[in-house]
């Protein structure tokens, strides 16, 4: 009897596995699938994989299951750079029509944004923007979130964003100040945290609403795989001084709503 009360515990609790989600990762350029695999099947049972440039779309979406992988597709601002002048319009075009085909099944338009580290002259800066502005437009044409990368281009990002009144926004990787939080909480964005310990960070966690926190890998560029999510997500228990568990259920509820992704993971049907 006691045999048996022990087995059926042992049951409810492999049952009960934390279900965790990664908001912001590229699996496309993870060599080795079975690391994904096993990301999922340790929990991480929702990843949201980006697309940054013309190469990587194909991929990203034949990877894009929407059951455990869900796509977004963009052009991030690092290859807005590498596009070439008489090509730029062609380039953009291809990319623009394929969110505009897959529009019901893509969770998001990303990455996309501004990178100042890399723009190196005011005539690159302009196109990043124009490029991020492009991509913008068309996700409040189709109804869509957007994630945005920024990196050493905060304030201009936020003007951009708060200027066009640009709804369903989630800056990925945040690297702003307390303050520049407090804005985009305002605005109602989310804001997601890599597995990166930084006590700034810490600082902004811990002062910005629990309901528009996620947690991402961002990997194979920060964390190693999808499993990543799990030190972020410890990252913000810390921060808010909460239980793991809860904080798992609370930023995994914070990301299905963010991408439309319901239980069911029937995607694509509901928009903002
Ligand atoms: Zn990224």
């Amino acid at each position: 009897m006691q045999q048996t009360k022990q087995l059926v515990k042992a049951r409810n609790i492999s049952v009960k596995k934390l279900e965790m989600a990664d908001a912001h990762c590229h699996i496309d350029l993870i060599q080795d699938f079975s690391i994904v695999t096993s990301a999922i099947e340790s929990g991480v049972s929702t990843i949201v994989t980006n697309a940054v440039d013309t190469k990587s779309i194909m991929k990203t979406l034949q990877l894009a299951d929407n059951k455990h992988v869900f796509a977004a597709v963009g052009i991030d601002p690092e290859h807005s750079l590498k596009m070439e002048e008489n090509t730029f319009d062609e380039e953009i075009n291809f990319v623009v029509n394929i969110i505009k085909e897959h529009s019901r099944s893509i969770v998001a338009i990303g990455e996309i944004g501004l990178d100042y580290k890399i723009v190196g002259g005011f005539e690159n800066m302009a196109k990043q923007r124009d490029v991020f502005e492009r991509f913008l437009d068309l996700a409040q044409s189709l109804r869509l979130p957007v994630s945005v990368h920024s990196r050493n281009a905060m304030k201009d990002v936020i003007s951009i964003l708060k200027e066009r009144k640009q709804e369903k926004v989630h800056v990925h990787f945040f690297e702003g100040d307390a303050k520049e939080a407090k804005t985009l909480e305002k605005l109602g964005y989310y804001i997601s945290i890599p597995p990166l310990d930084s006590s700034k960070r810490k600082r902004v966690v811990k002062n910005f609403d629990i309901n528009m926190i996620m947690p991402e890998s961002d990997s194979p560029v920060v964390g190693e795989s999808p499993m990543s999510v799990e030190k972020s997500i410890r990252l913000v228990a810390e921060a808010k001084g909460m239980d793991f568990e809860k904080a798992v259920q609370m930023l995994t509820d914070n990301v299905k709503r963010f991408f439309n992704i319901s239980s069911a993971a029937n995607v694509g049907l509901i928009r903002y």
